[in-house]
């Protein structure tokens, strides 16, 4: 089954931000059609102007959306961006944070040669902006039983060929999540990573090899195919709705059961 079936309205009356669309293809634009379907208050942000009118389109679709610009390697963007849902929602329950971002030279070849500028842009970019994301959020999700997801790979935990400094990049990542989730769980906000298969996104085209990581997968999961974009968006939905209230400080997998596999 590719899509969301029919759910009760499991988010009716709450509000969200969602930071990743770049177009129909991303895990962010999965993940915001799952979340309202359920009912769920929309914001999302694009990185520059070059994405903002592809970005306005999707959310035209969507009831009640905003749509901010927020780049997150400028604070300014950042701290905005909750100003603004101040003024337009007043309050927030969920943030998906689906961004990162790696030179392109540096997912292919040898780890070792990761320069210092390289390792800091893809650090800033794909595991602090969580933090800092997290932090401009709390005032607006402070006790609402509210609900923080980010978007992380197995290459952060296991050697994935070509994905370099992005590994190292969601190592922090996912231990940002522990210690967000530690911090958070007692004002009442839940922090959970999502641990994606490979899908062909604009960021996936960019590692090298990614066709062939496809294909090993298609034939060793468990499920024996790669996963779709829709049940990273329902995994997400799960994650915002009180369906998952006991679960903080996880990465779950949505990976049609490869982590488990050794030889
Ligand atoms: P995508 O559609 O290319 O999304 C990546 C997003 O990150 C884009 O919207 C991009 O915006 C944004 N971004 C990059 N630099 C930014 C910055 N400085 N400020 C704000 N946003 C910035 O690719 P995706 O595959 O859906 O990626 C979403 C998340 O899923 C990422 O964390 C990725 O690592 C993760 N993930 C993907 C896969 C996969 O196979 N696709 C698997 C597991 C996990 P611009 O395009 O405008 O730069």
């Amino acid at each position: 089954m590719d899509s969301t079936p029919a759910l009760p309205q499991l988010l009716s009356g709450r509000t969200g931000i969602v930071f990743g669309v770049a177009n129909k293809r991303s895990l962010a634009w999965a993940c915001t059609k799952s979340l309202a379907s359920a009912g769920m208050r929309l914001a999302l942000t694009y990185a520059n102007e070059r994405m903002e009118r592809t970005v306005r389109e999707l959310a035209s679709d969507l009831p009640g959306a905003v749509v901010l610009p927020c780049d997150v390697t400028k604070s300014e963007e950042v701290e905005a961006v909750f100003s603004s849902l101040r003024k337009e929602f007043g309050f927030l329950d969920c943030v998906v944070h689906a961004i990162a971002y790696a030179k392109r030279e540096e997912l292919e070849g040898d780890f070792y040669h990761t320069s210092k500028a390289g390792y800091m842009i893809a650090h800033e970019v794909s595991a602090y902006s969580l933090t800092e994301i997290a932090r401009c959020a709390l005032p607006l999700m402070e006790g609402r039983q509210g609900s923080i997801i980010t978007l992380s790979y197995i290459g952060g935990e296991r050697v994935v060929k070509n994905y370099n400094v992005m590994g190292i990049a969601k190592a922090a990542l996912e231990a940002s999540v522990r210690y967000l989730a530690h911090d958070l769980g007692p004002r009442g906000i839940r922090v959970n990573a999502i641990s994606a298969g490979p899908v062909r996104t604009l960021s996936a085209s960019g590692v090298s090899g990614f066709t062939q990581v496809l294909d090993q997968i298609a034939s060793t999961a468990p499920l024996r195919r790669n996963i779709t974009s829709e049940e990273v968006g329902d995994t997400c939905l799960f994650l915002a709705s009180d369906l998952s209230r006991g679960i903080t400080g996880s990465t779950i997998y949505v990976d049609a059961g490869y982590n488990i596999m050794g030889v």
